[in-house]
């Protein structure tokens, strides 16, 4: 948790409040510049004044309003009297008629959010490629932010720090179903809490709250269009396929100011020789959108926000997906953003800004007031006053740690510099070198240890020191899991601890992009394929390939050697929902009731709205003699 003076939004209001102080603008100065309330008595009748001395007021004004008996000699300050009661009046009624008009014309908000979209395809960030037509045409009538950086260069992650407002280390949310604490500030449960109607479309399972990697994502949503089926690993949808539901719900639904999320998946399988082509596909469903939103008459008051939660490496720095690696392939992505009325359309923000501020700008754009735990900062201010001013980007992975027990990559981005801080640091000038290629860390020392203390006073302003603990078990479930064999668990996670520990990413991404491949083909059920590189890896402390070998021996209905995999599964992520999920089902099918009870409630805990965490229980509880706990998961499951 960040402590309260960094935000950005606090800093903001201090500043305006100094201001205010200053020209000597707030309501107080301007009734006192007023020569009226110069007189004492009137001051204190019409500002200060005690209730009854108000309607002694209130009363005499009406008398005087319906033309009854004056009072002898009109004086000047019955005058001003009557003349500022006329005024109080017409404010009144201003305000009257002003609020009614305000909640009609509150603006319908649609994020889109493309899945691993990179920066450099995009046309109206430069590229020649013309993959991009639609997009380009909405650029033109958007603010274009030409150098926006994502906090974390995976799915699950970003999309809580785009909907959170708040830095990975502050959400806590990982690839690993860990559910979205729901004392983070949200932006639908924020907007709808205003009287939004929100829905969500997404195109993958990741980001399913019921069946997949996102528990909690559905907070604030009157409808959340997921329902994916977890027993297809890869379960998707393409972009055309989400907007097609989508314009379903838009065309069938009633028109109140309406929040839409629509998460285009097309990218996230896409490689090499098919990555292009799905950025044109995408890019064509957000053309069928827009069009959509146009015959329905949503696109004049409609805030368009179009960003991608992360980019996608392709072969460079040789990471063949995302996920791992920090720099600009991944990290820096598209963002723009079309205000009602298309207010400064064409205007380009060249200066850094980051994936966490969206959340605090659309709230400032519908006129909701950002809550201070939100991290980030309005681009709308930025846009105005400040377009060419540097941000400085924060950017990091736990998942090199987490899914492969290496150390966890943190970027900082500040000047022309990336500093990355890993066991072998790392220091680029991207003004020279965009690529990220010839690191300096060895020559450059004086500049290394500027933005390494720059990072160290960024960690500061968190109540952690800036360290994630994804364990996140509570105690009753460490005993249990320790009495049933669990060893390691007492231990802090590494990445709690001071400084990058472990092996270097870099020195391994060739084998995190073979176990990659081998979950990518466990989905797609080349099981055969998958299983010699899960058992090389396996044999290294790899979360990741200790529970993609138990899953996939589990569909091959080795039950037993599927445990043992998930045993060490588990204690390398105490906190995976799937892999207690995984050995609960294996665990009911090889007869070990009682086991199987603990890690699906385990389970159940962490994927309170998964069908399949309440069957699976349900028929173990049976087993168990444990009848009427039974029926209350069958109950749930038919929820
Ligand atoms: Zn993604």
């Amino acid at each position: 948790m960040l402590t309260a003076p960094m935000t950005g939004v606090i800093a903001a209001e201090q500043d305006n409040k100094t201001e205010d102080q200053q020209s000597g603008d707030g309501p107080g100065k301007f009734f006192q510049r007023r020569p009226v309330s110069t007189h004492p008595h009137v001051r204190s009748h019409c500002n200060e004044c005690a209730q009854d001395h108000r309607r002694e007021h209130r009363e005499a004004a009406a008398i005087r309003l319906w033309g009854a008996e004056e009072p002898s000699g009109i004086t000047l300050i019955t005058m001003l009297h009557r003349l500022l009661w006329l005024w109080l009046l017409i404010v009144t009624a201003a305000v009257l008629v002003y609020i009614p008009a305000l909640a009609v014309t509150r603006p319908n908000i649609v994020l889109i959010t493309l899945e691993s979209a990179r920066a450099d395809r995009m046309g109206f960030l430069g590229s020649t490629r013309g993959l991009t037509p639609n997009l380009d045409g909405l650029a033109r009538q958007s603010i274009v932010f030409e150098r926006a950086y994502a906090q974390a260069p995976l799915t699950v992650v970003s999309h809580a720090t785009i909907l959170t407002g708040t830095y990975p280390q502050t959400h806590q949310v990982n690839e690993f179903a860990s559910p979205l604490n729901s004392a983070l500030p949200y932006l639908p449960d924020l907007l709808h809490a205003r009287g939004y109607h929100t829905a969500a479309f997404v195109g993958s399972i990741r980001l399913d709250p019921k069946n997949g990697w996102s528990p909690g994502f559905d907070r604030g949503f009157d409808v959340y269009d997921a329902g994916f089926d977890p027993a297809r690993a890869n379960g998707e949808r393409t972009g055309d396929q989400v907007v097609t539901r989508a314009i379903k719900w838009i065309t069938s639904s009633e028109h109140g100011p309406t929040f839409l999320w629509l998460h285009l998946n097309d990218l996230q399988s896409a490689s090499g020789n098919t990555y292009d082509r799905a950025v044109t596909s995408a890019d064509t469903a957000v053309g069928k959108l827009i069009a959509a939103l146009r015959t329905q008459k949503l696109s004049e008051n409609s805030i368009i926000a179009v960003v991608a939660d992360h980019g996608e490496s392709l072969g460079a720095h040789a990471e063949e997906t995302h996920g791992v690696f920090l720099y600009d392939e991944t990290i820096r992505v598209p963002l723009l953003l079309k205000l009602a009325q298309n207010e400064m359309a064409g205007r380009h923000v060249k200066g850094r800004v980051r994936l966490l501020d969206i959340a605090p700008t659309v709230l400032e754009a519908a006129a909701v007031p950002v809550p201070s735990q939100m991290q980030g900062q309005s681009l709308l201010r930025v846009a105005r006053t400040s377009p060419d001013t540097d941000q400085p980007a924060y950017s990091r992975s736990d998942f090199p740690q987490q899914a492969f027990g290496w150390s966890v990559l943190e970027s900082w981005r500040g000047g022309k510099y990336l500093y990355i801080r890993a066991p072998k640091v790392e220091l680029y000038d991207l003004s020279t070198d965009p690529g990220a290629t010839r690191n300096l860390a060895s020559t450059a020392k004086a500049t290394l240890t500027t933005m390494a203390s720059q990072l160290e006073a960024f960690d500061s302003r968190f109540e952690n020191g800036g360290k994630s603990d994804n364990r996140g078990l509570s105690s009753s479930e460490v005993q249990k899991l320790a009495s049933l064999g669990y060893v390691g668990l007492e231990r802090p996670a590494s990445s709690a601890q001071s400084g990058p520990t472990g092996a270097d990413p870099k020195d391994n991404i060739a084998q995190a992009n073979q176990i990659l491949q081998a979950l990518a083909n466990i989905s797609q059920g080349r099981i055969e394929k998958a299983l010699p590189i899960l058992q090389q890896a396996a044999a290294a402390k790899s979360y990741l390939a200790q529970y993609g070998l138990g899953a996939a021996l589990a569909r091959r209905q080795q039950y037993a050697q599927a445990i043992e995999h998930l045993h060490k599964a588990i204690e390398l992520q105490p906190n995976s929902a799937w892999a207690h999920y995984e050995i609960g089902a294996s665990l009911a099918k090889s007869g070990d009731f009682k086991t199987a009870a603990v890690h699906l409630e385990l389970a159940r805990t962490r994927l309170p709205k998964f069908r399949g965490v309440h069957l699976q229980l349900a028929e173990t509880y049976e087993h168990l003699g444990k009848t009427a706990e039974a029926q209350a998961e069958r109950k749930k499951a038919a929820q």
